[in-house]
C-alpha cells in the first residue's frame, strides 16, 4: 500500500489560503491559484492565492499606509512589547496543531518539533526576545565633540515597509526571525512565505491578528517566487527586503533593490565545515554530524554541518558512527511519532539531489551508503537514502555544492593548518563545527574560521544571539540586537540649548 496523508488533511479540516490586505481576507485580482501537492505522497493538499503584480502593489500600499499614517509604529512601546508577548505565548498554545500543518506543508515530521530548532517555541522565544528590545533599544545623548551648550543625540526610527520573503525548510523559526523584530521595530510588512510551505505561516499570521495586531501593519502575499516574489523586491514603496532562501534569488533582490537603494538583509546558503581533531569524541562527531545532514530535515538545513573534515586517526570510528545514524533514519508518514525525517521538497529537488550523487561517484568520491531514492512505499514520494561520501577530495564538486539532501561529504586531513585551510575553501560561511577535548584548540580553531555561527562539540539554535553568513552565505545577521537594529534608521539629532551660535 502506498502512503498517504489524506486522513490527516481531512481530520485538521485545513481551509484554503488567501491573501491579507489591510486587514481584509481576500483571493488573487487574476483569480490565479496554486495547488500543493505534499512531498511525500504528491497528494493534493490544498490551494491559495498566486499574488499578482496587482495584489502586491495593494498589499504594499496597505503597508505603506500603516506605516505612514497607521497607528502601529506610533504605538506606546508597552502596548506593542504587551501584544507581541501575547502573541509568543499564543504559539506555544497552538503548537501542535501548527507541527500538524507544517507536516502538511513540507512534510517535516511532527518528531522533529521537539528538536528546539524546528520547534514553535523557538519562534515563541524568538517573538518575547524582541518584544524586549522594544523599550530598550534606543539613541543615546553624547556629550558635544568641542564642548559648548547644545545636545547631540540618536534617534532609532523604524525602517519603513518590510518586505519579508521566507524559504519552506523552517516556516516556524524563519517567520520570527523576520516578523518580529521587523514589528517590534514599528515596521510594518508584507509577508510572502514560500510556495512550498504556505498554510503553516497563514494560521501564524492569523494568530497574530487575533492577537491584536491592526490591520495593514502585517499583510501577506502568497504565490511563487517568479510573479509574487519578484513584484515585492522591485516595488519602489518597499524601504528593505528581508529574504532567507538559495544564494541564486539573494543575487536577484541585491539586483533589483539598486534603483531604489533599498536595504536588504540575506540569509542564504551553507556548506558548513565539521573538523573533528584526533582527541575528540569522534563517534559523537560522527553521530551529529549525519543527525544535522539527515534526521528532521533530511540535510534541507541551511547551517547543517554538511562537510565533515577528519582526522586520519579518528577516520574510520567518525564514518561508523555517521553510518549508524544513516541506518536509523525512517521516512514515512509525517503524522507518525517513529519517523525521524522528511522528504525532499519537490521533485526538481530530487532530480538534483540524485544527479549531485551520480557525479560526485564519477568524480571519484567513495559512495559509503545510501544515495538512491527509497521504494516500497514510500516510491511516490521524493525521499532518498541518506547517503555518506568518503575519501572526499575539498575541490570536487559534492565538496563545494549545497546539495540541500541528507548527503554528508568526508574529508580526510592530517594537521591542524590543513583542516583550517579547507574549513575555509569554500565559498560560503554560514556555520562550522568544532569537535575537540582541548579547549585552546576548539577557541584557536573557532576564531580562524570564516562562519557567521561556530558550534564547539555540538550545535544549538539560540533564539538571541546573531546568526548569518560570511562571504556568499549572506548579508547581516538575524537573532540578537543587531537584527533589532537592521529594522531601524538611525537619525542624529542637534539641539543648541542657548541662542550661541554652534
Ligand atoms: P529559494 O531561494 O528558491 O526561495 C526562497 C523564497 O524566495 C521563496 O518564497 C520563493 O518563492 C522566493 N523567490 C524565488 N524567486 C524569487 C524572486 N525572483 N524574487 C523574489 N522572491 C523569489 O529557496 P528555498 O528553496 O525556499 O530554500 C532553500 C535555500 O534557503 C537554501 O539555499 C538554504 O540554504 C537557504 N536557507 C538559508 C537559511 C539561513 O538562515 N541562512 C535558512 C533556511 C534556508
Amino acid at each position: 500500500m502506498s502512503l498517504t496523508v489524506q486522513k490527516h488533511r481531512e481530520r485538521i479540516g485545513l481551509p484554503d489560503g488567501s491573501l491579507l490586505v489591510d486587514g481584509e481576507r481576500r483571493q488573487a485580482r487574476s483569480g490565479r491559484t496554486w495547488t500543493h501537492r505534499h512531498p511525500a505522497t504528491q497528494e493534493e493538499i490544498g490551494t491559495f492565492p498566486v499574488a499578482g503584480a496587482e495584489d502586491v502593489d495593494d498589499a504594499v500600499r496597505a503597508a505603506r499606509r500603516a506605516f505612514d499614517e497607521g497607528e502601529w509604529p506610533g504605538l506606546p512601546v508597552g502596548r506593542r512589547a504587551r501584544l507581541l508577548h501575547r502573541y509568543a505565548e499564543s504559539l506555544r498554545e497552538h503548537a501542535e496543531e501548527l507541527r500538524g500543518l507544517q507536516a502538511l506543508d513540507n512534510g517535516v515530521p511532527l518528531s522533529f518539533g521537539t528538536v528546539y530548532a524546528g520547534s514553535v517555541d523557538v519562534a515563541a522565544d524568538v517573538f518575547d526576545h524582541h518584544a524586549g528590545w522594544i523599550d530598550k533599544a534606543g539613541g543615546e545623548t553624547l556629550p558635544p565633540y568641542q564642548g559648548g551648550d547644545h545636545l547631540a543625540m540618536t534617534l532609532r526610527e523604524p525602517i519603513g515597509v518590510v518586505a519579508a520573503i521566507l524559504p519552506w525548510n523552517a516556516p516556524f523559526l524563519l517567520f520570527a526571525q523576520k516578523v518580529a523584530p521587523a514589528l517590534a521595530a514599528g515596521c510594518t510588512v508584507v509577508l510572502k512565505p514560500s510556495e512550498h510551505a504556505t498554510f503553516s505561516v497563514l494560521r501564524m499570521v492569523e494568530l497574530l491578528v487575533e492577537a491584536g495586531l491592526p490591520g495593514g501593519a502585517l499583510n501577506v502575499v502568497t504565490g511563487t517566487g517568479e510573479t509574487t516574489g519578484e513584484a515585492l523586491i522591485t516595488h519602489p514603496a518597499v524601504d528593505k527586503v528581508s529574504f532567507t532562501g538559495s544564494r541564486e534569488v539573494g543575487r536577484r533582490i541585491v539586483e533589483a533593490s539598486a534603483p531604489t537603494f533599498k536595504r536588504v538583509s540575506l540569509e542564504l546558503g551553507g556548506k558548513s565545515p565539521a573538523l573533528v581533531f584526533p582527541d575528540a569524541d569522534a563517534g559523537m562527531a560522527g553521530m551529529t554530524a549525519m543527525g544535522m545532514v539527515t534526521l528532521g530535515l533530511s540535510g534541507q538545513a541551511c547551517v547543517a554541518h554538511t562537510r565533515a573534515l577528519v582526522h586520519r586517526d579518528v577516520y574510520d570510528e567518525f564514518l561508523g558512527a555517521a553510518e549508524l545514524i544513516a541506518a536509523s533514519v525512517t521516512y514515512g508518514d509525517p503524522f507518525d511519532p517513529g519517523v525521524l525525517s522528511s522528504p525532499l521538497i519537490n521533485e526538481r529537488q530530487l532530480e538534483r539531489v540524485l544527479d549531485l550523487v551520480g557525479r560526485a561517484e564519477r568524480d571519484g568520491a567513495r559512495l559509503v551508503t545510501g544515495g538512491v531514492r527509497a521504494d516500497g512505499e514510500l516510491a511516490a514520494g521524493n525521499f532518498v537514502t541518506p547517503a555518506i561520501f568518503a575519501d572526499v577530495d575539498n575541490g570536487m564538486e559534492i565538496a563545494r555544492q549545497e546539495v540541500f539532501g541528507p548527503v554528508l561529504s568526508v574529508v580526510p586531513f592530517t594537521d591542524e593548518d590543513e583542516a583550517v585551510r579547507l574549513a575555509n575553501d569554500t565559498e560560503y560561511g554560514l556555520g562550522a563545527g568544532v569537535f575537540t577535548a582541548d579547549a585552546a584548540r576548539a577557541f584557536r580553531v573557532a576564531r580562524k574560521l570564516r562562519a557567521g555561527t561556530v558550534g564547539i562539540n555540538g550545535f544549538q539554535v539560540e533564539p538571541h544571539l546573531p546568526f548569518g553568513g560570511y562571504k556568499q552565505s549572506g548579508l547581516g545577521r538575524e537573532g540578537g540586537r543587531s537584527a533589532y537594529e537592521a529594522y531601524t534608521e538611525l537619525k542624529s539629532v542637534l539641539l543648541p540649548l542657548t541662542d550661541e551660535l554652534m
